[in-house]
């Protein structure tokens, strides 16, 4: 057995679910989005980054409460029976009067994107993420909270709502869970897209 491939690359089917996650918002594969809602293939690898990152937000959280207040954690966000997400948390500085509520979302980030973080460039799946966040619990404002999983170094940037992005995002997924034919390989001049690599449906789609 080659076991580098058996904890990397084995394939974790996990229950599926009856609606797309909203943290999904900005997947670039309009056909992985339709696949997760049929079956959630997931590899180990990816499995545990997940975990890692559940890990890591609670004691990143823990941490942010000397500076906010957490009023909400997993809050549920439905915008249809199909369409459903969890934010990280909501809350508001402790040293404001006002309590202005904010979404908070905690990612973790390798060494480069961490760095082209605190550049100013936002990775646009997160922006998309918080977008449709805000928009759906009428908010204004969001932390995006990042840990540089190299250094340990966190970094926290503030997004403003853009209302029209959201509700294209929204309608983007809803046009999704809708269609009833597998939508096209994400491609480029029909050899597979550079994220295809590292896709659980790499298989399903180019095999
Ligand atoms: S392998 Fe590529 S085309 Fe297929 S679902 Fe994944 S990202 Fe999309």
């Amino acid at each position: 057995m080659d076991l580098n491939h058996y904890f990397n690359q084995k394939i974790v089917t996990q229950p599926a679910r009856p609606y797309l996650g909203l943290s999904q918002a900005g997947d670039e594969c309009d056909r992985r989005l339709w696949l997760y809602q049929q079956e959630r293939a997931i590899t180990k690898r990816e499995a545990r980054i997940f975990e890692t990152g559940k890990i890591l937000e609670g004691m990143i959280l823990r941490e942010l409460k000397e500076i906010f207040v957490i009023r909400n954690r997993q809050k549920e966000i439905v915008i249809d029976e199909k369409i459903k997400g969890h934010v990280d948390a909501i809350g508001y500085l402790r040293d404001d009067p006002q309590k202005i509520n904010y979404l908070i979302e905690i990612k973790t980030m390798n060494y480069r994107r961490f760095s082209e973080l605190v550049k100013g460039l936002v990775p646009k799946e997160y922006v998309a993420q918080m977008n449709v966040y805000m928009y759906a619990l009428k908010l204004k404002s969001g932390f995006l909270v990042a840990l540089n999983k190299d250094t340990s170094e966190l970094y926290l940037t503030q997004l403003q709502l853009d209302e029209m992005s959201a509700q294209i995002h929204i309608n983007r997924l809803k046009q999704i869970v809708a269609s009833t034919q597998e939508p096209e390989r994400l491609s480029i001049r029909g050899l597979p897209h550079t994220i295809c690599q590292w896709c659980a449906f790499k298989d399903h789609c180019w095999g």
